[in-house]
């Protein structure tokens, strides 16, 4: 697909329906028709970063935030292997807060259990040290968006932070051995088509194990409170397109197109190039806490396989590592 297909894909009309059969299509024949699973524990929500479209960011002094211990991460982790989930994923802002030996603890105490957890990493920008040091003590996976390959859009969306940074911390954890996920967000202020396309030609040049694709949803308490959110169509269209360029990645409907189309627009995912599905498994005294942006969906187990019951697709728990481009095993 040239970089003009792609600009063409994206202004296509409406419901490109040819779009999304080429890319359930793509999904079928490298992936399988499993709906994979993966358990997300979401353990801080303090950042030092100032993302302007994040309601975790530092200047947010309205919100209220919360640290898990890591006993209550090791518990969470816990509860997801005995549910049958064989990926975890621990999520949280950029909190240095939590140093390179206490993520490695955790790593350690997981894997003396479970060997053969799958366990992802979505800590934000780190020294590659710490990169390493978490891969050695048992982390698989490390999810890291790039969020705009237009740098001057990335700059004025992210004060302090650089995209050239972003894009070499991904090739070190690439470097390292990590299978590595990014992605990108849909209807940024300022984003245009060209930018979006210049998104896919990334994913496409850096073949990520694992992609997402998220719309930007507005949250109050940030400077974008008053921005629109992206018509649905298109969101699909870059993850159809992003599917097609990158046919192994897993790719997740993520729990904000939930908030943007309800689960029916995930169930549309599904059937238009991802394979994947986050259920978060977070306590429930933080999960209304970890507030990125507003009305954020909650995926449990049950309302998971409801999804999956409406692709009529069957779920699984299992690990799915595609490390090498090797097509994943459907259950
Ligand atoms: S997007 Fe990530 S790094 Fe940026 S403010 Fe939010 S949690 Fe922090």
């Amino acid at each position: 697909m040239t970089k003009l297909d792609i600009y063409n894909a994206l202004l296509a009309g409406d419901s490109p329906e040819e779009l999304f059969c080429r890319a359930d299509a793509e999904r079928k024949n490298a992936c399988g028709d499993s709906v994979v699973i993966r358990g997300l524990v979401e353990f801080s929500s303090h950042c030092v970063r100032r993302c302007q479209y994040c309601g975790l960011r530092r200047d947010n002094l309205q919100l209220d935030r919360y640290r898990m211990s890591l006993t209550e991460m090791i518990a969470a982790a816990q509860r997801i292997l005995e549910a049958g989930v064989r990926t975890v994923i621990f999520q949280s802002g950029d909190d240095l807060t939590f140093t390179r030996e206490d993520i490695s603890l955790v790593l350690r105490a997981i894997k003396k259990r479970m060997p053969e957890a799958a366990l992802t990493l979505s800590l934000g920008e780190r020294p590659p040290e710490d990169y390493q040091a978490f891969f050695d003590n048992g982390a698989d996976r490390y999810l890291l968006k790039f969020e705009t390959a237009n740098p001057s859009l990335y700059e004025k969306l992210h004060p302090g932070q650089s995209l050239k940074k972003r894009v070499e911390l991904l090739e070190d954890l690439r470097r390292i051995g990590y299978q590595v996920g990014t992605g990108n967000i849909i209807g940024l202020p300022g984003q245009t088509v060209a930018d979006i396309a210049r998104d896919l030609e990334y994913l496409k040049e850096f073949q990520p194990e694992m992609i997402a694709v998220g719309p930007f949803v507005p949250q109050q308490q940030t400077p974008l409170a008053g921005h629109p959110m992206p018509g649905p169509e298109l969101v699909l269209k870059v993850l159809a397109l992003a599917r097609i360029l990158v046919p192994a990645a897993h790719i997740p409907a993520t729990t904000a197109l939930a908030t943007l189309g309800g689960h029916e627009l995930q169930a549309r995912a599904l059937q238009g190039g991802a394979n994947v599905l986050m259920v978060n498994f977070s306590p429930s005294a933080y999960k209304g806490l970890y507030r990125l942006y507003d009305h954020k969906a909650c995926v449990d187990l049950e309302k998971a396989k409801e999804i999956a019951a409406l692709v009529k697709r069957p779920l699984s728990l299992a690990r799915h590592d595609a490390p090498d481009g090797i097509a994943c095993p459907s259950s």
